[in-house]
């Protein structure tokens, strides 16, 4: 089920998931920009005291949020 007015690219985050490899070895997972420019969205939750800044590369309906953050239904 996906929303054909998103971009297929990155799913209207502005985000691509993509696999690192790093020095050691070992796979990291990591963000880069949507090839089709689209705007880059950021979490809209909140770490203690300030708000978080992470990618938002997890939709839920009209809102973004990081990993961290997307299990949380009450954010903020
Ligand atoms: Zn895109
Ligand atoms: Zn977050």
């Amino acid at each position: 089920m996906t929303n054909p007015s998103l971009c297929r690219e990155c799913d209207g985050t502005g985000w691509m998931p993509y696999r690192s490899e790093t020095a050691d070895g070992e796979l990291e997972e990591a963000y880069r920009l949507c090839p089709n420019r689209c705007t880059p969205r950021r979490c809209m939750g909140f770490e203690i005291g300030h708000p978080c800044l992470r990618p938002g590369t997890v939709r839920d309906e009209l809102r973004y949020h990081c990993k961290e953050h997307a299990g949380n239904v009450h954010v903020g």
